[in-house]
């Protein structure tokens, strides 16, 4: 049996799987279903079918155990006419306002170890996560093989809850029941607000809001990082840890960044070089004044080297949100309890309070049962309490949510 044969039976299997999900398990509709346009795609496909509506959830519903897709989407936006073929015929009524935190743009180390990417034009690859642009040949058409890997999902995991407890409920005053988080199915997760105050933003103002989010143009002297003179000498003030928004945070992040630099990683800048080797000598104590909002615990540091260390840990502690989907205000999102195709697992919802013990290797399983897969390359993972591989070349037997889970990412096929 050639490779296109296996992967097409193994498709075939995958389509069956999904289509009896779908016919017994009911999926949630976003709200205001009749306003929102959907996209499909389908096993067997690279392309996307869209302009599609459903005026109700029988009827999406109906659709997704028919035609069993392998991915389902809906607009964030509100529209009229929903299934208008071009964009400016739809008539655009408002838009949730929604966020991605994607391992996929994250700095996790162990990307290097579990990812891969290869040159479509020139065969040029590497390890690690995809280049925007071919370094050999300058192509953008490249292939790439991602693994999910709980780091990379703990990492995204964390960013998303600072971004739902610190940015949305505390600095922009959402109330929780207006949140609604999803684990991507993949490598990530999505945030989806719906408040009527939201709505017609438009990319303007949703660019300002990543802005925040990301401290993008943050300007420490309009935070309160000042020199001021008093009597014969000049003294630097500046925001305090225990103020809210932005300026508590700066002051946690330039902590953090301090207590985290030591000689091995102490940046090679000249003109600071020294001056920071001298907030290095006591740590401590330059936390200690600095959560005062005192900013001269070490005599000869001067607004410049503050300044620079400000940049450093926005850095560190801004929000790590993939920007164009939250700025895009006619971009398709995943639905909520459909399946994703890259690996069998549901695009699962959870509730704000669980976040923090969420287990998408547990949590967002679809499928129950065993079968045998023959896997050409797999590294070590997690389904539920059990852990599995690393394979290679070889027939195994394993829980259905692993076989899928192989089967959708290309690294078995069906026996
Ligand atoms: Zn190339
Ligand atoms: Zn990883």
């Amino acid at each position: 049996m050639s490779i296109e044969d296996k992967w097409a039976r193994s498709e075939a299997y995958l389509k069956n799987l999904f289509r009896k999900y779908y016919q017994e398990n009911r999926v949630n509709p976003p709200s205001s279903i009749e306003k929102r346009e959907f996209g499909f795609m389908f096993f067997g496909s690279q392309n996307m079918m869209r302009h599609l509506s459903f005026p109700d959830a029988e009827s999406l519903q109906r659709f997704l155990a028919f035609r069993a897709p392998s991915n389902a989407f809906h607009s964030a936006a509100y529209y009229a006419r929903p299934d208008a073929a071009r964009m400016d015929e739809k008539i655009w009524e408002g838009c949730d306002l929604v966020f991605d935190i994607d391992a996929d743009h994250l700095k996790t180390p162990c990307k290097e170890m579990h990812d891969k990417w290869a040159c479509q034009s020139c065969g040029q690859s590497g390890v690690g996560g995809k280049p925007e642009k071919c370094p050999s040949c300058g192509g953008q058409n490249i292939d790439e093989k991602t693994w999910l890997c709980e780091t990379c999902l703990e990492t995204a995991k964390n960013e998303l809850i600072k971004l739902v407890e610190d940015y949305l409920i505390t600095d922009f005053g959402i109330s929780m029941d207006e949140i609604r988080v999803v684990f991507s199915g993949h490598r990530g997760y999505h945030v989806h607000v719906t408040s009527d105050t939201l709505l017609d933003l438009d990319q303007n103002a949703r660019r300002e809001i990543i802005d925040y989010i990301k401290g993008v143009g943050l300007e420490p002297r309009y935070h309160g990082l000042v020199e001021v003179r008093e009597e014969r000498s000049k003294i630097i003030r500046g925001p305090r840890v225990d103020e809210e928004g932005w300026r508590g945070r700066l002051v946690k992040g330039v902590i953090e960044t301090i207590q985290l630099m030591d000689e091995s990683n102490i940046p090679q800048e000249r003109k600071i070089k020294n001056t920071l080797r001298s907030l290095l000598k006591d740590k401590n104590r330059v936390e200690a004044s600095l959560k005062e909002g005192i900013w001269d615990p070490v005599r000869g540091v001067g607004v410049e080297a503050w300044e620079y260390l400000v940049r450093l840990a926005v850095e560190r502690v801004g929000g790590k949100i993939d920007e164009p989907v939250t700025a895009d205000v006619r971009r398709l999102i995943r639905l909520p309890t459909s399946l994703h195709g890259k690996t069998g697992f549901k695009v699962c919802p959870v509730p704000l309070r669980e976040l923090s013990s969420f287990d998408p290797f547990k949590h967002a399983l679809a499928f129950k049962g065993d079968t045998t897969v023959h896997v050409e390359e797999a590294p070590r993972f997690r389904i539920g309490e059990e852990e599995f591989g690393p394979f290679k070349n070889e027939d195994v037997e394993l829980p259905l949510p692993a076989a899928v889970l192989l089967l959708c990412k290309r690294a078995a096929y069906l026996k």
